[in-house]
């Protein structure tokens, strides 16, 4: 990479960073949508110039109706993945490449100068992104911007955990901000060694790797003093929630960013806040007195591969009160997990199957008796549902009483029919695969 080049993207980064940070600058509602819509607007024209696939699915369609224009999810995303980036890459060539770069760990791949990205998920149905240079500075001092304590010239040192280092997350390597990138696959006791020499100022994890780390730290076996914590990557329970700011004495933060987008981030008051200075967040409601919602996101800051009214696969809940913060951007209570999380239980009326969100199993289980120091829920069938119960021992079987009272009475108050529940001791490795302490694991017809 020449001089000049890297120049171009510390400037880059800086505006980046400043603009992130300043990014709750509108004073009112109507002032950040009538910015989006500009935005969104600009953007588009781009996109129909260099999409066929967006050319054609929206040909015919006024710019001004774009908040109506026809959905995409990940299957159309895949399906016409050719056609509706602006780079010309091809999606055989761009995932024979993923997989390659996945089995060996060893490089990151990148065609024309473009990285390859592949989400987890399972095999049939991973995602394939594809992000340019600049927008992997803009993602990188946008993420920074938003999450850092403080100015970018104090000093920071950032523990990361994540599965694999990934060229991504290189390149926030900044003089004054260290990263350690710590692999969620190695043993709890290395890292523990590892985070006493390094002393983070900020942690960012999976909350089940920081629970193992906040047990650690209660035990008096980890001794760190972070200004700040951010939970990333699995749904940050309330349990959890509730366990780690008195381990480590202090908000939890979040960053809920996927694949698909850097959707929200919690403010100084630790409400989490969607990013509306980097997308336009279209709520499809599940459960609209309940505040339950779909995202249907609109990217206008990434064009390589553009996400256009995309249906995320995710189930928010919105918070009515305002955020003492003060910013205009929507106010998130929590991310329930993803909509394959809905569990299904039979009506007692007709006994067709009715969906109960997994926020109401979540709060069944925390309370039903302060004893649960974990849990797992797990739903796989209809009428079957197997719960794993971490607490004393010697309260095992009052524990699971109290669990199963609490879920049953519950769901009888929601007019469907319980199911039989089988109890297992709580079993759980943070690092192969992400935490659900709700999970479905049957699909429905
Ligand atoms: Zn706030």
């Amino acid at each position: 990479m020449g001089v000049g080049r890297r120049f171009a993207d510390l400037v880059a980064f800086i505006r980046y960073y400043a603009k992130a940070k300043r990014g709750g600058r509108f004073r009112t509602r109507a002032a950040l949508e009538e910015w989006q819509d500009r935005q969104v607007r600009t953007f588009l024209a781009f996109v129909r110039s260099r999409s066929p696939f967006y050319r054609e699915y929206y040909s015919g369609l006024d710019e001004r109706d774009w908040q109506r224009y026809p959905m995409i999810d990940k299957t159309i995303m895949m399906a016409e993945f050719d056609r509706l980036n602006t780079v010309g890459i091809g999606r055989e060539e761009a995932l024979s490449l993923a997989l390659e770069a996945e089995e060996t760990r060893d490089f990151t791949p990148e065609i024309r100068g473009i990285t390859i990205g592949l989400s987890s998920g399972t095999s049939g149905n991973r995602g394939l992104f594809l992000v340019s240079p600049k927008e992997r500075v803009m993602w990188a001092a946008t993420m920074l911007g938003k999450a850092l304590p403080g100015s970018l010239f104090a000093e920071q040192r950032i523990a990361f955990f994540l599965r694999a280092n990934s060229n991504l997350y290189g390149s926030v390597q900044k003089r004054r901000i260290q990263f350690q990138f710590f692999d969620l696959l190695d043993d709890v006791s290395v890292h523990i060694e590892h985070l006493n020499r390094y002393q983070p100022s900020i942690i960012v994890s999976p909350p089940s790797m920081l629970r193992l780390l906040g047990e650690a730290q209660m035990r008096g076996e980890l001794n760190v003093t972070p200004a700040k914590i951010i939970s990333v990557a699995e749904v940050l329970d309330p349990l959890d929630q509730s366990f780690l700011s008195t381990c480590f004495k202090q908000v939890i933060h979040q960053v809920y960013q996927c694949t698909e987008g850097f959707l929200a981030t919690t403010c100084s008051h630790g409400t989490l806040h969607l990013n509306e200075d980097l997308l336009v967040i279209q709520k499809e409601y599940l459960d609209r007195e309940q505040g339950k919602f779909v995202p249907i996101i609109t990217d206008f800051t990434r064009t390589t591969q553009p996400i256009i009214r995309y249906r995320l696969n995710d189930i928010l809940t919105e918070q009515t009160v305002p955020c003492p913060c003060g910013s205009v951007f929507t106010p998130i209570v929590a991310i329930e997990g993803r909509c394959d999380d809905l569990f299904y239980f039979p009506s007692v009326k007709n006994g067709e199957l009715v969906p109960v969100f997994p926020d109401f199993i979540r709060r069944a289980v925390i309370a039903a008796t302060p004893d649960v120091r974990e849990y797992r829920v797990i739903q796989e069938g209809p009428q079957h549902v197997q719960i794993m119960l971490r607490g004393p021992e010697d309260k095992r079987q009052e524990m699971e009483d109290a669990v199963a009272a609490s879920l049953c009475h519950i769901l009888e108050g929601m007019g469907v029919r319980p199911p039989v529940i089988g109890f297992m001791p709580y079993e759980f490795v943070p690092g192969a695969t992400k935490l659900r302490r709700v999970e479905r694991r049957f699909t429905l017809v």
